[in-house]
């Protein structure tokens, strides 16, 4: 099978295309022919290098396709459509799925779209019903809008009925986040002096309160705006570092800035038992299956192109979803 490797850390040109041995059939797992493949951030941190990783490092976490041989696992049957989340290796054509990571998907659901679900969408899931389950009575900032959790997370607090800000880097980014639901779409890359200029920004849309939650992912470049644009007792939720970690961070800023909170969560806690994992899943196939949640998948790539997925979300030219498709 094809495959991709990177062969040491560093930027997208160390990911090789090459060919590899299928894996076969393994007792207590899920062989699967893989039709699709979800890219995401942290595939990118794992092959630079800024989430330590083995290297040459089978790359990818997430994907969607056909179940070849189920094996004695129950509840799972070769022909079975499934994605998966948090499953190494999955850009490939074949893996080798840990079944507790496994999700059936309807049949009549693309693969691309089963394969943009699993991690972004549950991600936007447990930051919006479980870390700040934001209401009607607040007004929350969403960085990166027009991202993949972006997008999704908007949806996802819009439809708790919260009002949701977010700031993107073009004015085609705007577009597309406020079609997501958001009230604002504040364009950060015009700002001069970030720290300054978008708590300014957002105290002049919230009568001088400041937002109730900051959903952060971009990290080192907006933490210091995010912390200054919560209200008091505000809560700031860094949950990526798209440009980069954030450094450490005195605690007494927490009480200067309002006695605000600040939390850093990670999906891996907010699915740790098949039961949280499945409740998260069905909702969002639900809202995905009745129209509610739309799925935006912003570019496809074969698999050998994976170099160039990785250029286009690290450099900031990605909307919504990005996804790989095997060749075979
Ligand atoms: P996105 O589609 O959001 O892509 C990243 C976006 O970040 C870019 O499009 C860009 O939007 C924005 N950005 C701002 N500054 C930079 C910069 N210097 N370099 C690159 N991008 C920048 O990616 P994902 O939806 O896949 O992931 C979003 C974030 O969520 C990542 O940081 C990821 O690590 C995190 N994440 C966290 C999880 C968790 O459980 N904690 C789980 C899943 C993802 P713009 O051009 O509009 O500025």
């Amino acid at each position: 099978m094809h495959a991709i490797v990177a062969r040491e850390a560093g930027g997208p040109e160390v990911l090789d295309y090459v060919t590899l041995p299928d894996p076969g059939p393994t007792p207590g797992r899920l062989l699967v022919r893989v039709a699709a493949i979800g890219v995401n951030y942290i595939d990118t941190y794992r092959r630079s290098g800024a989430y330590p990783s083995m290297y040459p490092h089978l790359v990818g976490s997430e994907g969607s396709g056909w179940v070849v041989d189920a094996g004695d696992v129950p509840g799972f049957a070769p022909g079975d459509h499934v994605a998966w989340a948090d499953g190494p290796a999955s850009y490939a054509e074949m893996v080798s799925v840990d079944p507790a990571r496994a999700l059936r998907v309807p049949p009549d659901m693309s693969f691309e779209t089963a394969a943009a679900l699993p991690i972004q969408s549950l991600t936007a899931h447990y930051l919006s019903r479980s870390t700040y389950p934001a209401t009607a009575a607040d007004t929350v900032l969403v960085h990166a809008g027009a991202g993949g959790v972006g997008l999704l997370l908007t949806q996802m607090l819009t439809l708790n009925g919260a009002r949701v800000l977010t700031t993107v880097s073009s004015d085609a980014k705007a577009a597309l986040s406020l079609e997501a639901g958001a009230d604002a779409a504040i364009r950060y890359d015009e700002f001069t002096n970030m720290a300054t200029d978008l708590p300014k920004k957002l105290r002049a849309v919230t009568g001088d309160k400041g937002v109730d939650a900051v959903f952060d992912s971009v990290g080192k470049v907006t933490f210091d705006a995010s912390l200054a644009s919560l209200a008091p007792r505000g809560m700031l939720v860094l949950f990526g570092a798209s440009s980069g970690m954030v450094p450490a961070v005195d605690p007494q800023r927490l009480k200067n800035a309002g006695s605000v909170f600040l939390t850093r969560p990670q999906l891996s806690d907010h699915v740790a038992t098949r039961s949280e994992l499945v409740w998260r899943a069905q909702e969002i196939l639900r809202a995905v299956n009745d129209g509610t949640l739309q799925v935006r998948i912003g570019a496809t790539y074969p698999l050998s192109d994976a170099a160039q997925a990785h250029r286009d979300l690290e450099g900031r030219n990605s909307t919504g979803k990005l996804v790989l498709i095997p060749d075979h």
